[in-house]
């Protein structure tokens, strides 16, 4: 090639870098994440879990090459990208693989947890309510998450609800608010949930961690481990007849598996008597539309289960 067209190359793909590089960065914005990746210490600094084995997501690639031609592009739901995750290249922690025999094979199958679930010794307390669970949290200190939160996020919706969605962890528009999902990927949520033909307020919506991890880090095994015990609390409580988890951290606990987000989504599991479907963060959607169609053949799945139809355009 002529070095003249090899510089035009050349220089088109620089743009086409500098572009991307710029969208990973609006996405960064739009989670609150600039700080973090601004002004984080090199890698080798990051605190990790000794006995996590750590390994990279799933790219968004990747995942685009898996959805079906069938499947049309567009879906009843104004969404727009990441990873399975909360970052482009938050690392996936692997503690344990989910054994073949949890794979379902046909629609009705529901597989069990991966493993002896992180609740399994949790006594279900008899008569527990929201407002109750809310109080025992009080004004917590349970875990270092508390140093830098604003307000505590317990979850918001229908106390009696059917569906419930669970996420990650508070971002900084939902430690300011005290409700989880109100920034651009909660904007997303609501619309998802619209179009399965529901308002935000039949629903009910919690995280695993109740606080905002500093700089919108993933939540670590000891805070997980301090705080979900009320995440369970809250799903006894509420009794939904099924619970649609949001990206890998809440799938990955509530199943107590190391296993992929990309590899979970879309199957039925058992958590303790209530059926589990793990599908990806709407943060994921707003950098990778292309998983568009997946998500919404997730959630058709749960509507087919609670007799939903979806919303009229
Ligand atoms: N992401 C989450 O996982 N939870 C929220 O509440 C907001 C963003």
């Amino acid at each position: 090639m002529e070095p003249a067209k090899r510089a035009g190359v050349g220089a088109r793909s620089e743009t086409q870098l500098e572009e991307h590089v710029k969208d990973w960065l609006r996405y960064g914005e739009d989670l609150g994440l600039a700080p973090y990746y601004r002004d984080r210490p090199p890698l080798h600094a990051v605190a990790r879990p000794a006995s996590l084995e750590a390994r990279s997501v799933t790219t968004p690639s990747e995942i685009s090459s898996a959805v079906p031609a069938a499947i049309p592009s567009t879906v009843p739901m104004t969404m727009t990208a990441a990873a399975p995750g909360r970052a482009p290249s938050s690392p996936v922690y692997v503690t344990a693989s989910p054994s073949a025999s949890q794979k379902c094979a046909p629609a009705a199958t529901i597989l069990p947890a991966a493993a002896p679930s992180l609740f399994a010794a949790i006594e279900r307390i008899a008569g527990d309510t929201l407002p109750r669970i809310r109080e025992d949290i009080g004004d917590c200190t349970r875990c270092k998450l508390h140093k830098a939160r604003t307000k505590i996020v317990f979850g918001t919706g229908n106390p009696n609800a059917d569906l419930m969605f669970v996420g990650e962890g508070p971002g900084r528009d939902e430690d300011l608010s005290g409700e989880p999902f109100v920034g651009r990927a909660g904007k997303l949520l609501t619309d998802m949930i619209k179009a399965m033909g529901l308002q935000r307020e039949d629903v009910y919506i919690a995280n695993v961690v109740k606080c905002r991890p500093p700089e919108n880090r993933l939540p670590e095994k000891d805070e997980i481990t301090t705080c979900s015990p009320f995440l369970m609390r809250q799903i006894d409580a509420i009794k939904p007849k099924v619970i649609c988890t949001l990206g890998s951290c809440s799938a990955q606990t509530l199943l107590q598996t190391a296993q992929g987000i990309s590899k979970l989504r879309g199957e039925w599991f058992d958590f303790r008597g209530v059926k589990l479907m793990p599908t990806y963060h709407p943060a994921y959607l707003l950098r990778n539309p292309a998983a568009k169609p997946e998500v919404w053949k997730d959630l058709q799945k749960v509507m087919a289960v609670l007799g939903l139809q979806p919303k009229k355009r």
